[in-house]
């Protein structure tokens, strides 16, 4: 990867970061974003003295590190420090080749639901048809709601993860991994959908139950790829006009 395709990956997954606050999934300081670039190397959102929080990120603000939390290029953690969970990043992307980028995230809807004891269930079907096949797969909880710093904690995660693209940090957030930095946060928008609204249903003295079997035929999975790019186009719009 020359600089140029750096600078553009920095600037993506900055972007990334920037909609993940606008979509309410991550407040403040905590929450981070990054982006694999070989065996050995990825970019992540760090911090520094000059952070003014997720919802500000820069591209100057996502590093190029070695998997062991070393710069990758000279001088490229000066002033940055790494987050405290990479190991989350590290350890999701060595189990997962397929994966290029990881989002973990602080939605307060996904972990009030989950500590409701509301397990995520495809409870809805053409109002977010990746959000529907998405719960229908199934969402695992991890159920520790510990911070993940040590390479012991990562592994636990991943192994809670059971090979599905998210999981449910209980009492903490959300990691979600993906093929591209987009569709790892729009998958983190689809679950707190999913959460936000059985909540809602929950509130207004319902029940969240399964939409009916034989609706799924007529629910087609179109895939990330048919339905990520006008997605993301959208996020993006709507950070402009904030
Ligand atoms: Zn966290």
């Amino acid at each position: 990867m020359n600089r140029d395709e750096l600078a553009t990956l920095r600037a993506e997954v900055a972007q990334a970061c920037r909609v993940a606050a606008a979509r309410n999934l991550v407040d403040g300081m905590l929450g981070h974003i990054s982006a694999r670039i070989d065996e050995e190397h990825l970019l992540i959102r760090c911090r520094s003295d000059s952070d003014n929080g997720v919802a500000f990120t820069r591209p100057d603000d996502i590093r190029l590190i070695r998997f062991d939390g070393t710069p990758g290029i000279e001088g490229e953690l000066d002033g940055y420090r790494v987050p405290n969970e990479l190991p989350i990043h590290v350890e999701t992307l060595l189990a997962h080749p397929e994966y290029r980028a990881v989002a973990h995230l602080h939605p307060p809807a996904v972990v009030s639901a989950d500590l409701a004891g509301i397990a995520i269930e495809p409870l809805y079907g053409a109002f977010d048809i990746p959000g529907a096949w998405l719960a229908r797969r199934g969402v695992p909880v991890y159920e520790r709601a510990v911070l993940i710093r040590t390479a012991e904690l990562g592994k636990e995660m991943v192994a809670a993860m059971a090979g599905r693209p998210v999981v449910i940090c209980r009492g903490h957030g959300i990691t979600s991994a993906a093929a591209t930095v987009a569709q790892a946060v729009l998958q983190a928008i689809s679950l707190d959908r999913l959460a936000s609204m059985s909540l809602r249903v929950r509130s207004a003295g319902g029940t969240c139950k399964p939409i009916g079997e034989s609706d799924w035929t007529d629910l087609p999975d179109l895939g990330p790829s048919f339905t990520e790019a006008a997605a993301w186009r959208h996020e993006l719009a709507r950070l402009e006009h904030r």
